[in-house]
C-alpha cells in the first residue's frame, strides 16, 4: 500500500482495519471488473447493458 492511496476503514468487533479502497458498481455494487464511466463507477456487466453492446 503507498501513500496517498485511497483506502476504506472498516471496523469489525475491536479491530479496525484499513483497506484498499475498491470502487463498486453503482448499480449491482459488485467490485469485480469495476470501470469508471462517467464519472460513476460500473461494473463490465451493468456497462454491457447501458450500452446495449
Ligand atoms: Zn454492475
Amino acid at each position: 500500500m503507498n501513500e496517498g492511496d485511497p483506502v476504506e476503514i472498516l471496523v469489525q468487533g475491536d479491530h479496525i482495519i484499513l483497506e484498499r479502497y475498491r470502487p463498486r458498481c453503482v448499480f449491482c455494487t459488485t467490485m469485480d471488473s469495476v470501470v469508471e464511466f462517467k464519472d460513476k463507477h460500473i461494473c463490465a456487466e451493468c456497462l454491457q447493458q447501458v450500452t446495449g453492446k
